[in-house]
């Protein structure tokens, strides 16, 4: 697919960006107990928070100049993945596998945190890891949203990188904590742009 440069330099930090999240999430998601997938005998078992979602509200967030682009990627990649899910009407759910989408995630499927319930007082994150759910999925968005919105990526060079080190520090930080599970849904392979 040819893109152009401003689109391929925003597809590009995306996809850098969403990448090291995702890889901090599976981090906590090992080390965390409020993944709705995980909630046996519920209607979440085996799927979570995927399981009311369909395609336009999994876009939610793809914003700006790299939007029609990003959307085409995600559905190259799903092709990589044959069969479909019958417990999400999510295409890029699969059944013992979660999302193949990886570093394209949209904003609001990246950002989702299935253990925090600010109505209820309950923020697991907060409570072991010393991350405030809220603070870290607005400064999740923030950051999409300022990579997603630019005229001129070219200019975002420092902004991303001090934001692939922030969460690298997160990363680490979280990785320090015990392994609490080992049945998470298989991990897909994420095939290179
Ligand atoms: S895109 Fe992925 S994370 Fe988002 S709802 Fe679909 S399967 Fe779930």
């Amino acid at each position: 697919m040819a893109m152009v440069n401003t689109e391929a330099t925003i597809v590009s930090q995306y996809t850098t960006v969403v990448g090291a999240l995702d890889q901090m999430f599976q981090e906590m998601d090992l080390r965390s107990n409020g993944s709705l997938w995980r909630w046996k005998n519920s209607p979440f078992e085996g799927v979570g928070s995927c399981k009311y979602i369909s395609k336009s509200p999994s876009e939610s967030g793809l914003v700006g100049p790299a939007r029609n682009t990003l959307i085409e990627l995600r559905q190259q990649r799903v092709k990589d993945f044959p069969g479909s899910s019958s417990v999400s009407s999510c295409p890029y759910h699969r059944e013992n596998h979660g999302c193949v989408l990886g570093n394209l995630k949209s904003p609001l499927c990246i950002s989702h945190i299935d253990g925090y319930d600010p109505m209820a007082g309950y923020d697991e994150l907060r409570d072991r890891f010393g991350i405030k759910s809220n603070h870290l999925t607005s400064d999740i968005s923030w950051i999409l949203r300022s990579i997603l919105e630019s005229n001129d990526p070219t200019q975002n060079s420092q902004f991303i990188s001090e934001a692939c080190n922030g969460i690298s520090q997160m990363t680490q930080h979280i990785k320090r904590f015990p392994i609490l599970h080992t049945d998470k849904p298989t991990q897909v392979a994420i095939s290179k742009i």
